[in-house]
């Protein structure tokens, strides 16, 4: 019998060492000092008149380009003083920069730590305070990003990807955002409905096809001022097979949603860290034979969370509608007259022929693809499976959950006149770093002891199983030939 298992909370994690601090310096109307004109002093240069900054260049031969900076902004933010720098020059300054070498540099760091002036000498780590990293701009939302110095190159990468993720239109919506945000307590007088303005506005600005204005969170505003209690809703997202990168973006952002994330055994840390940190993580370990809790306790748990006006994500292995008990958990919020949606997932079959490399319903092969459960809820095989379906040589048949009772169905399969030839595959942690892959056929299936299983597993048997590696049992080159006519 399964034992049975409370719901168990987990402690928040704590924070691991960190390289560097990011912190934002607000330079608007403050002043700095660059030392050196040469053209690497130019893009330090520039992001310091940016950021607002009133930067005092010292240089006595600066190089053309930042003539061309001086002309760029408005006068005063950028000035060349065409001489030497002096400590005096360094007070008031908020930050220094260095652009030179050797002992000049030992002189300048010193003179500006003398005067408390975070400085920067490029590319000499051990004159440099701070460091400027690579930066992603959508202001005001800035993105610093800092590779501890391991790999500057890395950190342009990096930059490249999250620009990719964030929309361009970032800036004017949380520019809008700036604009509005005094006015809205004004608006919205209860904290718990600011709280639901401000994540319907980034579901808004990730939504977003055009620029956000003041305008379009007037309007938000209004439609939450009409809403009345907050009501929770329920997410049934798939996790995916394990591998963090197989979620889908819809996935990824129910998850930042999240007040509640309530989880099975199955769903791998790496996915449960791209939740929301504040989010409370709830494990209901299910799975098969291990320990788990009562699937009406599931419920109830999700329905009590959602009527106390959580947005309670409900993360299943693989895709919440494949032998996930979906079902009965959708039954149930409906009933308690609680929203619920699906985010869809990778389900595990289709890791498992990612790492077979192969294709599920390959034309040689297979005309038909089928997922069954290797246990009904007493942990038996099915008793009413349709054999003759399971039997068809031209189907992929992926049998979840079978652990305990693959040879008992192998044999089944057999008796019915699937060739003992077919090839199968066992898949065991699909996706996941120690996935293994355990090539086989129905007739070695069918002789497997069946022993306590501790890793997931999938099972697929199937022509179109072997069809990758050239050691499928059937050659079928076309579905005329020859060979196919044997077969069937
Ligand atoms: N909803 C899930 C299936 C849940 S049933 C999905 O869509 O994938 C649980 C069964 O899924 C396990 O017994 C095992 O057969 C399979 N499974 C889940 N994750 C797996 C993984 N990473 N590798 C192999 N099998 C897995």
């Amino acid at each position: 019998m399964t034992a049975i298992r409370k719901p168990t909370e987990r402690a928040p994690e704590r924070l691991g060492p960190l390289a560097k601090l990011p912190i934002f310096l607000e330079l608007d109307g403050k002043r700095a000092v660059v030392a050196g004109g040469e053209e690497a002093a130019v893009w330090k240069v520039e992001l310091l008149a940016a950021a607002g900054a009133a930067v005092d260049v010292f240089s006595e031969t600066p190089c053309p380009e930042l003539a061309d900076l001086v002309a760029t902004y408005e006068a005063g933010r950028v000035s060349i003083l065409r001489r030497a720098w002096t400590a005096a020059d360094l007070k008031d300054a908020v930050v220094a920069v260095g652009a030179f070498g050797g002992e000049e540099a030992a002189r300048f760091a010193a003179a500006a730590r003398a005067l408390g002036v975070p400085v920067n000498i490029i590319d000499q780590p051990r004159y440099c305070d701070f460091q400027f990293g690579a930066i992603v701009n959508r202001s005001p939302v800035v993105i610093g990003i800092s590779t501890g110095g391991a790999a500057p190159i890395l950190g342009q990468a990096i930059r490249r990807r999250i620009e990719a993720l964030l929309p361009m239109t970032t800036a004017s919506w949380t520019a809008a955002a700036l604009a509005f945000r005094g006015r809205l307590s004004g608006v919205l007088r209860s904290r718990a409905k600011r709280r639901s303005f401000w994540e319907a506005f980034v579901d808004r600005l990730f939504a977003a096809r055009g620029e956000g204005t003041v305008r379009d969170l007037e309007a938000l505003a209004g439609e939450i001022s009409k809403e009345t209690v907050r009501k929770g809703e329920v997410v049934l997202v798939g996790a995916g097979p394990g591998d963090p990168e197989l979620l889908t973006f819809k996935a990824v952002r129910a998850l930042q949603a999240a007040d509640v994330i309530v989880y099975d055994r199955l769903v791998t840390q790496g996915v449960l860290e791209l939740g929301r940190r504040e989010a409370k993580r709830i494990e209901v370990g299910k799975r098969g034979h291990v320990a788990a809790c009562r699937q009406e306790d599931i419920n109830d748990l999700v329905i009590d969370l959602a009527r106390a006006g959580k947005r309670v994500v409900r993360l299943k292995g693989g895709d919440p509608t494949v032998f996930g008990r979906a079902g009965e958990e959708i039954e149930a919020c409906r009933a308690a007259g609680i929203a619920v949606r699906i985010v869809p997932g990778v389900t595990t079959a289709l890791a498992a022929a990612a790492a077979l490399n192969v294709s599920l319903t390959h034309r040689d092969h297979a005309r038909r693809l089928q997922f069954v459960t290797g246990h009904d809820r007493n942990g038996r095989l099915p008793s009413d499976f349709d054999l003759d379906a399971l039997a068809d040589p031209r189907a992929t048949t992926c049998v979840y959950m079978a652990g305990h009772t693959i040879a008992e169905l192998a044999r089944k399969l057999i008796a019915r006149g699937l060739r003992r030839e077919t090839p199968a595959a066992l898949v065991h942690n699909a996706s996941r770093t120690n996935e293994k892959v355990e090539r086989t056929t129905l007739g070695a299936l069918a002789k497997r002891e069946g022993g306590a299983q501790t890793a997931p597993v999938v099972v697929l048997i199937g022509s179109a199983v072997g069809s990758a590696t050239g050691d499928c049992a059937i050659e079928l080159a076309r579905p005329s030939a020859p060979a196919l006519q044997a077969v069937l």
